[in-house]
Parts: C-alpha cells; sequence; structure tokens
C-alpha cells in the first residue's frame, strides 16, 4: 500500500472505507471545547455503541414489569441469558460454542482457570509468562505459585524481550521451552502484549508448548474484537478476556472464557464451583452435589449481571455486523497508515517500539519519545487527543477500525508534530 502525508489522502482512504459508517453507531467523547475528540484510547475503554443505551433499558423495563419472573418471562430471559453470548464470542475467538462463556471480570476467570489448568507437580511445576505481563497477571500468576507452596524466584520463567528490543521473538519462546519445557505446567501468555503491542504466535507456541507436554493458556484482554483467533484449531488449553477493551460492553463489563473442547467433559480436573455451573436440568432440585454442565459454561459460579451482559450483546451484534476479518483488514491498513506518518517525522524524537510485521500486531503503536514524553502527553491530552501514557517514555496509540479513521490517525500525527515543535524540539518536518 502506497501511502500519503496529507489531509486529502487520508479523505480518499475514509471514502473508500467500507466499514466508514460504523462510526456513527458509536458515541464520540466531546472534548473541553465541546468538539469531538480524537479517540485513540480503544485498547484501555472501548466507545459506547449507541445501542447499549436500549438493550440496557429493555432489561430495566422487564425488571420493572416482572420482577423475579423475568427470568422466565423477560423479553430475553435472564435464566438463560448468557447463552445468547455463546454464539457471537465463540465467532470472535474462533471457538465453538460450547468451548465459551462469558461470566465474572479478567483476573477473576484467569484464577479460576489456573485452579483447573495450574496441576503443578514435584518436577514440573513451573510456570512461563512474558517479561513485563500486565501486573494483575503477574500478581495472579505469583500468588498461585504461593498458593501451590512455590516461589516465584524459582518456579516463574519470564521470557525476556530480543535485545534491543519491545517485542519477544517466538525463536526465544520456542528455545525457552526447548531448553526448561519439561520443568514448565503452564504457559501463559498474553495473546497481545499490552506495552508493546506484540501479537504473539499463537498457533506455533502452543504447538511447542505441547510438545513439551505444557499446558497452554492466553490472556486475551487485548486481543480479543483486536486480531484474528483461532482458539480451537490453535488447540489452545484456555484463554480469558475482558470485554471492556476493544469488545466496547462498557467499564468493569463482563468477562469472557474459553476452555477447549477436550477438556469439555473432564469432570476429574479440579474446579471451584458454584451453582450456575451445575447441571441445568438438576440446578433446581438444589442437590448437594456438584456436577458441571460440559464444556466451559461449567466454570460458572454465580448467576451472571444481566445489565452489562446486555451491553456486551449490543456490542457483539456490532463485531457480527462488521465481521472481524474485514476489522482486521482495515485495522491493518490503519495502523499502517499511523506507522508510515510516525516514520515521515525522521529524526529520532518519536519511534514505534511495536513489531512492523502485520501478523505481529493488532490496532495499536507504542511510541516511544526520545525527550518531553510526559509533556507531549498532556499537550495532546489538552487538545482533545485520547490515547494513553505509559511510564517512562512511551505513548499507545490505538486506531480501532470500528470508529477510527484515516483523518483521525492523520488528524493525530499533525496535532503531536505541532506539540513536539511547539517544545522546541527539533525535527526534520514532512
Ligand atoms: C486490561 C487487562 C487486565 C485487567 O484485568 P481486570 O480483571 O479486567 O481488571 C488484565 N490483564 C491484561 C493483560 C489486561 O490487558
Amino acid at each position: 500500500m502506497q501511502f500519503e502525508s496529507s489531509a486529502s489522502f487520508a479523505q480518499r482512504m475514509d471514502a473508500d472505507d467500507p466499514l466508514a459508517a460504523f462510526q456513527d453507531q458509536f458515541h464520540m467523547p466531546l472534548d473541553q471545547k465541546g468538539q469531538k475528540c480524537i479517540y485513540l484510547c480503544g485498547n484501555s475503554l472501548g466507545l459506547q455503541p449507541k445501542s447499549v443505551r436500549e438493550s440496557i433499558e429493555q432489561e430495566l423495563q422487564d425488571w420493572q414489569t416482572f420482577g423475579v419472573e423475568g427470568h422466565f418471562h423477560a423479553k430475553n430471559p435472564w435464566m438463560r441469558y448468557h447463552e445468547l453470548l455463546a454464539e457471537p464470542m465463540a465467532r470472535l475467538v474462533g471457538a465453538k460454542p460450547l468451548e465459551v462463556v462469558v461470566m465474572n471480570t479478567l483476573t477473576v476467570n484467569l484464577h479460576l482457570l489456573m485452579v483447573s489448568f495450574y496441576r503443578p507437580t514435584a518436577k514440573r511445576y513451573k510456570i512461563l509468562i512474558e517479561a513485563s505481563a500486565f501486573p494483575s497477571d503477574q500478581y495472579a500468576v505469583k500468588s498461585q505459585l504461593h498458593f501451590h507452596g512455590y516461589h516465584p524466584d524459582d518456579a516463574l520463567i519470564e521470557v525476556q524481550p530480543d535485545d534491543g528490543q519491545a517485542w519477544i521473538s517466538t525463536e526465544k519462546i520456542e528455545a525457552v521451552l526447548a531448553q526448561q519445557g519439561h520443568e514448565i505446567a503452564l504457559v501463559l501468555l498474553g495473546g497481545v502484549n499490552y506495552y508493546s503491542g506484540q501479537a504473539f504466535d499463537m498457533a506455533r507456541i502452543t504447538a511447542a508448548a505441547h510438545a513439551q507436554g505444557c499446558v497452554v493458556g492466553f490472556d486475551l484482554a487485548h486481543a480479543a474484537g483486536n486480531v484474528m483467533l483461532h482458539l480451537h484449531d490453535w488447540q489452545v488449553d484456555f484463554a480469558v478476556w475482558c470485554s471492556y477493551k476493544y469488545l466496547n460492553a462498557g467499564p468493569g463489563s463482563t468477562a469472557g472464557c474459553f476452555v477447549h473442547e477436550r477438556h469439555a467433559n473432564a469432570v476429574d480436573l479440579p474446579r471451584f464451583a458454584g451453582w450456575w455451573g451445575h447441571d441445568k436440568a438438576t440446578r433446581f432440585k438444589m442437590g448437594p452435589d456438584f456436577q458441571p454442565i460440559a464444556g466451559a459454561e461449567g466454570w460458572q459460579l454465580s448467576n451472571p449481571a444481566i445489565l452489562p451482559l446486555a451491553a456486551l450483546r449490543a456490542s457483539m451484534a456490532i463485531f457480527d455486523e462488521a465481521g472481524m476479518a474485514n476489522l482486521c483488514a482495515k485495522s491493518e491498513k490503519l495502523t499502517g497508515y499511523l506507522e508510515f506518518l510516525i516514520e515521515q517525522i525522521g529524526g529520532d524524537a518519536v519511534e514505534s517500539i511495536t513489531p512492523k510485521q502485520p501478523e505481529a500486531r493488532g490496532a495499536q503503536l507504542s511510541l516511544r519519545l526520545a525527550r518531553d514524553g510526559k509533556a507531549v502527553f498532556d499537550r495532546l491530552s489538552a487538545r482533545g487527543v485520547v490515547c494513553d501514557w505509559r511510564e517512562p517514555d512511551v505513548i499507545r496509540i490505538a486506531p480501532v477500525p470500528l470508529y477510527n479513521s484515516f483523518t483521525d490517525v492523520y488528524r493525530f500525527v499533525e496535532i503531536m508534530k505541532e506539540e513536539m515543535h511547539g517544545l522546541g524540539r527539533n525535527f526534520r518536518r514532512s
């Protein structure tokens, strides 16, 4: 693709974008002057689909009308409400409906699935993660190690980035697996790393880890709704993700989880059980003995919160309408355009630390600023650009294909250049 650094080129790209109309399905936040923001923070909190309000109001209305009978008589009876999410969620992550469930929040699901899938033995007890994994994942993993009587100094393997890079090559992970795989019980990686924006080669890593007898889980917080996933075909053992980043289901909304079909009837796996994971046919017999539902639903604990699920349903309908493959095709161009414009700036003032290959990233570039990073970020914020700052020197930019345009990307880079210039930094004007 031949890009150009001009407003008219960005407008032409938008005019040719078959997904351009989706922007209208979202509420765009306004800046202090009442103008639409340039919102590039969908990797942190996705925007509100306009259809969410109606979806939630339906449940408020049914609660008002039916009270407890809403479990059966609501337009979408609450008793089976979460089941409405299984098919769209399965399509999104490349799974069978049996393999996915929406429940709880991400870190809770990570713990619940580690209870079942981190089964250390005397010889095989280590956990492999990526260095600088999201803090919550580090805390969850370390606390699981302690819970089983191990110490992270010995039992936690953190794969470091390749020399001079922010990302980790698949070869490096394969080398660690070849050397230490026989001691590793669990490989747990972020599908897309939150800091570097690197998308891991989940198929290859899963195969390499399985060849060593390790169980493989992925945290897809930054991958779900962002990159193509084929969890079933890749043979991933389990995965978890939240729904408020690329999935646009609102702050703290209900999370997802995947358990591969081959574990669907593994009743011998230890798990922390609750009544909502119990066989539906006998759940209300209120018996004392737990019989799990086959598949991911068997890991549920509680009857789910319907209001966040209503938001998630509205959002998933948009993903079905747009199609993940179409979104990924646009995303590749949009992030590619951002990268092109950043490279045009020249000099050493700003560089992307995200991998360059389109298959090794999603809708994010992490920009490292050589100087005055925080000051540039503050100036961007003051001008209505919403992005985020990560210590010590990184601004994360997420051009989201559902609601960001090529013009958003172009305007963002223009504003950044102006603000860097305003701070008296020399760089070649493109
Ligand atoms: C966003 C994110 C989380 C957040 O966890 P919650 O339980 O939803 O608060 C955890 N892990 C990763 C990798 C994330 O990106």
